[in-house]
């Protein structure tokens, strides 16, 4: 029998996994889950470094996000929606170089 490898597939699954559940790496969690870091705040000064924050509003992010979403769209979409949808997340986090 053969198996098809998955690890291609793991890491965006992670990601989006924490995204969904807020267990993250971002700011938000970091500092009032874990008290990792000294703020909750984006590095941008705007809001608190969270799950919609990032992908929806960050100004430090906004090229990237105007490339992969020229039309704006829910942040359902973007953690809930199709798997090309899904794909396209993980693909703008990866250009952000932040490690969800
Ligand atoms: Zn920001």
């Amino acid at each position: 029998m053969i198996y098809e490898c998955v690890c291609n597939i793991r890491a965006p699954l992670v990601t989006i996994f924490r995204l969904r559940t807020g267990h993250n790496r971002l700011n938000k969690h970091l500092h009032s889950k874990l008290k990792v870091v000294p703020s909750p705040m984006c590095p941008c000064g705007e809001a608190e470094q969270d799950t919609h924050h990032i992908p929806q509003d960050c100004g430090n992010f906004q090229l990237l996000r105007r490339k992969m979403w020229p039309e704006p769209i829910r942040i359902q979409d973007k953690l809930y929606g199709t798997a090309a949808s899904l794909q396209m997340t993980t693909t703008f986090l990866n250009w952000t170089g932040l490690h969800v």
